[in-house]
């Protein structure tokens, strides 16, 4: 008797696992470090930047050392994007008068133009974060497919198509057009508007848990975070993955 009751709760126990799962429709995708490699794409635009200003002779820091500062500083300043404490004015103005700071170099060493020609350069470089293309083509096969990103419009639309992964994309949403940044639930929901559906047919894949997973987890959506080095983070994501390869097993 007893072996039949734990057997009639295990099929119900099998029976609501099989009724919770949900039929995605629509995958949200961030875009910088998940899609488009943007530690690749920025370390050899500021790599030529240095050469064309001869900074690695003219002051004393090497190429790498000029690198890691960038990531920091520009690290630094999305954090405060993302939370709406800078703008992209701002970012853009002062991302390499910051790294000159940091440095201790004299501004007046600082190339006037060298903002602009990073933001002319850097979006055109077509490098994606491995398998990105091949998870594309079998998901784009399967679900309607949307970037949902921090980045600017400008820079962004750029990414996609020197990247040459546009095609695949249904609604491409940026905090820009919406006014409000991930995590904000409000972005999320201009998402399901855009893209004509609801919370539980979507899902979301990013590589940050502050604005990506965050912001699904407040919105009600399902979320992937994907997380390359396998760092161990505390996060509410769904379901974690280290390779993009894994969403085949997954989606
Ligand atoms: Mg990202």
């Amino acid at each position: 008797m007893h072996y039949i009751v734990l057997h009639l709760r295990y099929r119900l126990f099998l029976a609501l696992n099989f009724l919770s799962v949900k039929t995605y429709k629509h995958i949200f995708f961030d875009l910088d470090h998940t899609l488009w490699d943007f530690d690749k794409s920025s370390e050899e635009t500021v790599y030529e930047l240095i050469e064309h200003y001869q900074l690695h002779i003219n002051t004393p820091y090497t190429h790498i050392e000029f690198f890691n500062t960038f990531r920091k500083v520009n690290s630094d300043l999305w954090q405060l994007y993302n939370v709406g404490k800078t703008t992209k004015d701002l970012i853009r103005t002062e991302r390499f008068k910051l790294i000159f700071e940091s440095l201790n170099i004299p501004l007046t060493l600082l190339p006037k133009s060298i903002g602009d020609e990073y933001l002319a350069s850097c979006p055109l470089k077509p490098n994606l974060i491995e398998y990105a293309s091949d998870i594309l083509e079998y998901l784009s096969k399967k679900y309607c497919l949307h970037i949902l990103t921090n980045g600017f419009d400008d820079v962004q639309f750029l990414k996609l198509k020197h990247a040459s992964i546009n095609h695949y994309f249904d609604c491409i949403i940026t905090s820009e057009s919406t006014g409000k940044t991930k995590p904000h639930k409000k972005i999320f929901e201009f998402a399901l508007t855009s893209a004509k559906t609801k919370r539980d047919e979507c899902i979301m894949i990013g590589d940050n848990i502050s604005t990506d997973i965050e912001g699904a987890c407040n919105a009600g959506i399902d979320s992937v975070f994907y997380n390359p080095l396998g760092l161990k983070k505390e996060h509410k994501a769904t379901y974690e993955i280290r390779h993009l390869k894994e969403l085949k097993s997954l989606l």
